[in-house]
């Protein structure tokens, strides 16, 4: 498939604008603005794209819940806020073609009747944050931001707003209590961003890719694109692979590629000729895969029903020396350092299965503990403010499901068998 999202990024100075505009960057937000803003909309409805944060909502449809609202201003937010361990796929987009996006936000922006854009940036990303801010720059000297942009009457303004670090803040309602310059916790929903979003107006957040994958749609149309990929997840897709993988990155392929592929023919196979024991396929937040279950569709509605989910598309590959009990309590103590401590069974249920996994994992597990796991676990779900806790109550299910007899061992003999081949 020919790359459109990391196109000319092996180019040292892909991130100038001049260099951009040499492969066509710019055209198709010229090409937008000689069309009326229902008609991008419609276009980008065609398409068929959905959201490439994690839940995969349908692009147009929350596009047009904002544009119902007669509410102005309306506020483009872009989710750069990429903190989840194992994802890394926005950022050649964010430190490579950031003019990619400027013109992603600028089109979505025509199209929804927004005038102001924020693109809230994760803290870890200081380079991203200098190449993005000369791009804005350039951007507005070109005339592609300002006042009457291409000389067309159309306004949009842009600005970088760094976060400091919180992954809650990758949460849209968080993202935008932030930006207000409150403390970064999640919001109630209803009512959702769409008509009471930012400084109460009606705000859209997208995900960078998601963004970025408008001014394809304006190239090549909303029929051929919905013709990318799976049909019921359309167009190209970003993987960060990372691992024990040959050729760890981040790939462009068509949203549906499995996950095989993905491990096998993109990222080279397992590292020095190694043996596959499992993959968390989305970000550290969805449930691990066995080896044995890897074959299938890397997309929103083929991963659920192969037992875990497309999240990120971060794919995170570990071979048979990787102990899953220390996997699992890695990531636990990620997210109970990550809980924001708004509700108490993610405040509290982080810290007690951190706690019993770190025993476990210490050489102290005790009978039941598999049991107690499991039971706090499914306390968690569906009783937490925002998909935090969910998530992490998901991958302790998802080891304990996959894994159990690793858990048994542990507790029963006191010690770790991978310790030694770390
Ligand atoms: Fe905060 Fe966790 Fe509750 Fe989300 S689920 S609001 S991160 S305490």
């Amino acid at each position: 498939m020919e790359k459109f999202l990391l196109k000319n990024i092996e180019n040292p100075n892909s991130a100038d604008i001049q260099e951009f505009e040499k492969v066509g960057g710019y055209k198709n937000l010229k090409k937008a603005l000689e069309r009326a803003p229902k008609d991008v909309v419609e276009e980008v409805k065609k398409s068929g794209l959905r959201g490439r944060g994690g839940a995969g909502f349908p692009a147009a449809m929350k596009w047009n819940f904002a544009m119902a609202d007669p509410k102005f201003p309306k506020y483009l937010m872009c989710n750069a806020d990429e903190g989840e361990p194992g994802t890394f796929k926005d950022r050649p987009i964010l430190e490579k073609n950031p003019h990619l996006l400027i013109e992603g936000m600028v089109i979505s922006g025509y199209a929804l009747g927004s005038e102001f854009g924020y693109i809230y940036l994760r803290g870890e990303y200081p380079e991203a944050n200098v190449i993005l801010n000369a791009a804005i720059r350039q951007a507005y000297e070109a005339n592609y931001l300002g006042d009457n942009i291409n000389g067309k009457g159309v306004k949009f303004h842009l600005s970088v707003h760094q976060g400091a670090g919180a992954y809650i803040c990758g949460e849209e309602t968080a993202l935008i209590e932030s930006i207000e310059g409150k403390k970064g916790q999640p919001r109630n929903k209803p009512p959702f961003p769409v008509n009471v979003g930012a400084w109460d107006m009606p705000t859209i957040v997208n995900n960078v890719e998601t963004l970025s994958n408008v001014p394809y749609i304006m190239e090549i149309g909303g029929e051929a694109y919905s013709q990318i990929g799976s049909e019921e997840c359309p167009g190209p897709k970003l993987f960060s692979v990372s691992g024990h993988v040959e050729k760890p990155g981040v790939f462009e392929l068509p949203m549906g590629t499995s996950l095989k592929d993905i491990v096998y023919t993109h990222a080279g196979g397992i590292k020095n000729g190694g043996t596959l024991k499992a993959v968390i396929p989305g970000g550290i937040s969805t449930p691990v895969l066995p080896a044995d279950a890897i074959d299938c569709p890397m997309d929103f509605v083929a991963m659920p029903k192969a037992g875990s989910m497309l999240g990120s598309g971060a794919v995170i590959v570990m071979d048979d020396s990787v102990c899953m009990v220390k996997v699992a309590h890695r990531a636990l103590k990620f997210f109970e350092h990550e809980s924001c401590g708004k509700c108490v069974p993610c405040r509290e249920g982080t810290d007690w299965l951190r706690k019993i996994l770190e025993r476990i994992d210490k050489g102290n597990g005790r009978e039941g503990d598999i049991e107690l796991l499991s039971d706090v676990a499914d306390i968690m779900t569906g009783r937490t403010f925002c998909p935090l806790g969910d998530g992490a109550a998901g991958v302790v299910k998802g080891m304990i499901k996959n894994f159990h007899s690793e858990f048994e061992e542990h507790i029963a003999t006191k010690q770790c068998k991978y310790e030694s081949r770390q």
